[in-house]
């Protein structure tokens, strides 16, 4: 199990128990909804409140170490920010979300066609549709 305590120390935050908990929550649980979260620092410590769950979520991910997946309609997850680009194919149907890596790894949807002057970095791309199951229950 990686240890968080340096991650957050360089990232300019405070070490604490509730933050530890929840950095190692979402790497175990991989795309991780808030109350998923909550309930992975309660295992570990005890009791956390909805609030300070929230609170430290915001915090790790202004710092970048969270990486927030947010689709319309259906739970914002958050993961562990790896900073590779990656996108997400999320289920319309039952809120199934999967890593889909980059076209072709050249990460070109960061050559926008048109880009205002920003420096892009990041491209938030979602790719909705059914997953396999979800197919398999509609074709029935
Ligand atoms: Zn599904
Ligand atoms: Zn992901
Ligand atoms: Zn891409």
């Amino acid at each position: 199990m990686r240890d968080y305590s340096s991650t957050l120390r360089d990232a300019g935050l405070r070490v604490t128990e509730p933050r530890l908990a929840l950095l190692r929550t979402a790497q175990e649980g991989g795309h991780s909804s808030v109350e998923a979260l909550r309930q992975g620092v309660i295992d570990q410590i005890g009791s956390v409140s909805v609030q300070a769950v929230y609170d430290i979520v915001h915090a790790l991910t202004t710092a970048g170490l969270l990486r927030e997946v947010r689709s319309a309609g259906t739970v914002t997850y958050y993961e562990i920010n790896r900073n590779d680009n990656h996108h997400h194919a999320i289920c319309r149907s039952c809120g199934r979300i999967e890593d889909v890596p980059c076209a072709k790894g050249e990460k070109p949807c960061l050559h926008a066609s048109h880009t205002h002057g920003y420096t892009i970095n990041e491209a938030e791309v979602i790719y909705h549709g059914y997953c396999p199951d979800c197919q398999a229950k509609r074709r029935k």
